[in-house]
């Protein structure tokens, strides 16, 4: 049996990068994963400027190396396409010069990325790796902390401060921090590749499709390099169970019978099972820690609810989880009292950006004013503008939130 100050669950971006950055304070840590790396997980692949901006905090040098991978696609923005047909296009940086500015952001399938980050923990003596160790059981230790152990109750770990980084389907976050799954704050998502889909942007912009039939839930085509593309559906749980919805039939009805997509598709290739995951959404503040523990990432449902993004918001919740570690080891002090200051610096960075993406999220209820927003702005550079700063600067984006935005836009 392993015995440690710190144990690592689930060494996705969550959990790689609270190692990473407790290796770089010197913290030796231990880091656990069921899995294998290399391994996929299902996700639309799409890193953002967040996520570009994480690596930099891990080490300066590690956006230039995702550069550098053959398998990460520069994108340079978001094609949004509204229910009606309109396509709202908003670029991550206004006048952006592929060839000579640093990437926004990348796609890279999770398979390539989350290898990357194991990668770089797989160069830290601080960090104990150990692969394909399920860890199913945790019980308080006498002395404080927890221990571990597998399926058959058989002790693998016994640790002080336990980090929990495993995942949308955690059950250290159900049966011991007692989280519930809330249809209302979890989104259901289905992920395939295809090869040889046709017109994907030169500029490796994501697509994301709103089809009015398919409301509240969205389509979308991220491309990959070698002339692949990463094609799935998200909808709210309480959608799908709401209106019966069976996503993967929903899905393939959509390419093979919306006329741009039959279109696009027409000479596409399926090369992969479509495979379904869980998305836990950040739409609603939670607690996050407790005696001994820290919920990380999916763990602590921490996704942003408009754009599905939660790699980088696991990435900045690792960040602080070991900052806290830190914290608790030179105080010896793991206590749940203690362990809140997570929890307050995890929603102090994230939580206003989380409300916001709830309410753009709502805005799917009103499909004509989506559309109004979407046809205005594709006729009209200045307000195109002002919607791509929009999203780069929160303060901005509050605007939308505000009925005269709205009012303006079509009176104007
Ligand atoms: C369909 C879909 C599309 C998405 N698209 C995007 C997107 O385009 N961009 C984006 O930013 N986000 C996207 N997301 C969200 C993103 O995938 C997650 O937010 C992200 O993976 C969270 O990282 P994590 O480290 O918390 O968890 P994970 O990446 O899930 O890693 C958890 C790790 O824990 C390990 N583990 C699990 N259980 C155990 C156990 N019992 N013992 C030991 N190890 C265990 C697993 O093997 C895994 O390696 C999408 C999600 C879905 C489902």
């Amino acid at each position: 049996m392993h015995n440690t100050d710190i144990c690592i669950v689930g060494a996705g971006p969550a959990g790689a990068t609270a190692a990473l950055h407790l290796a770089n304070k010197g913290i030796p840590s231990l880091l656990i994963d069921k899995a294998s790396f290399p391994r996929d997980k299902v996700c639309g692949d799409a890193l953002s400027g967040k996520v570009v901006n994480e690596l930099r905090r891990i080490s300066p040098d590690l956006p230039a190396q995702l550069g550098e991978l053959q398998e990460a696609m520069p994108s340079w923005g978001i094609h949004f396409i509204s229910p009606g047909g309109h396509k709202l296009s908003v670029p991550f940086k206004y006048n952006y010069q592929p060839d000579q500015d640093t990437p926004a952001g990348y796609i890279s399938k999770r398979i390539h990325f989350d290898n990357f980050l194991v990668q770089q923990v797989r160069q830290r003596p601080e960090v104990k790796f150990l692969e394909q160790v399920d860890v199913v059981k945790y019980k308080p230790a006498a002395e404080g902390g927890y221990v571990l152990s597998d399926k058959q109750g058989q002790p693998l770990v016994q640790t002080k401060l336990l980090l929990m980084a495993n995942g949308a389907q955690s059950g250290f976050t159900r049966h011991v921090a007692g989280l519930d799954q809330e249809p209302e704050h979890y989104c259901a998502g289905l992920r395939t590749y295809y090869k040889g889909v046709s017109d994907m942007d030169a500029d490796g912009f994501i697509e994301l499709h709103f089809f009015k039939d398919f409301l509240p839930g969205y389509f979308w085509v991220f491309p990959l390099p070698g002339g692949y593309a990463n094609v799935g559906v998200g909808m709210l749980s309480s959608a799908v169970s709401r209106k019966k919805v069976n996503l993967k039939k929903e899905m393939l009805c959509m390419i093979e019978t919306h006329p741009e997509l039959q279109r696009r598709f027409a000479k596409a290739e399926l090369v992969d099972e479509i495979r379904g995951f869980g998305l836990p959404l950040g739409s609603k503040k939670r607690t996050i820690s407790g005696d001994n523990y820290m919920l990380l990432g999916d763990a602590g449902a921490l996704i942003d609810p408009f754009t599905g993004e939660g790699i980088s918001n696991a990435m900045i919740s690792g960040r602080w989880a070991a900052e806290q570690a830190a914290k608790c080891l030179e105080q010896q002090d793991f206590s749940a009292a203690f362990m809140h200051g997570y929890d307050k610096a995890v929603y102090n960075r994230l939580w206003k950006e989380l409300k916001l993406s709830r309410q753009m999220q709502k805005l799917l209820n009103y499909p004509w004013l989506f559309d109004k927003v979407a046809s205005k702005a594709s006729k009209n550079q200045a307000l195109a503008e002002t919607i791509s700063c929009m999203f780069n600067d929160l303060d901005l984006r509050e605007r939308l939130k505000q009925p005269s935005f709205y009012a303006k836009l079509l009176f104007d």
